[in-house]
């Protein structure tokens, strides 16, 4: 765990994604990320792209680990366009209020034809 970043509540859905005992449709890991499908897709390509170290929500991930952003950008290009045609939209829901429901740190990247009807 960062310093900057609180501990993981022992029931978060993403971090048991993530250590392999809730099952997902993983479309990529590295030693910092892990990527999987939405389990309710927005769009024809909907993937999570979660940083494996539990933070809340990407202002908290801002500040313990300002390096791991630009990083999470890069592989949801790779999958935008390894998945789809390349251009995709990034949605970080930070804050209930915002709609955010998985207090884990998330990147939507939804791509593919009709990813403009997205209200993610
Ligand atoms: P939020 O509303 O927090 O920005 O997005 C959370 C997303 O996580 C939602 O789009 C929801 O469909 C997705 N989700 C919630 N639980 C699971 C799960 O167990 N597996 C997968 N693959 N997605 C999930």
């Amino acid at each position: 765990m960062n310093a900057d970043s609180a501990p993981a509540p022992a029931d978060c859905i993403f971090c048991r994604i993530i250590a392999g005992e809730i099952p997902s449709d993983q479309v990529h890991a590295d030693d910092r990320v892990v990527a999987f499908r939405d389990l309710q897709p927005q769009a024809p390509v909907h993937v999570l792209v979660v940083p494996r170290e539990h933070t809340a929500d990407v202002r908290e991930l801002a500040t313990a680990d300002p390096t791991l952003l630009p990083h999470l950008v890069a592989v949801a290009s790779q999958i935008a366009a390894e998945l789809a045609d390349g251009d995709f939209r990034l949605v970080f829901n930070t804050g209930a209020a915002a709609g955010q429901t998985v207090m884990h740190t998330h990147a939507h990247v939804l791509a593919g034809t009709d990813q403009h009807e997205s209200t993610t």
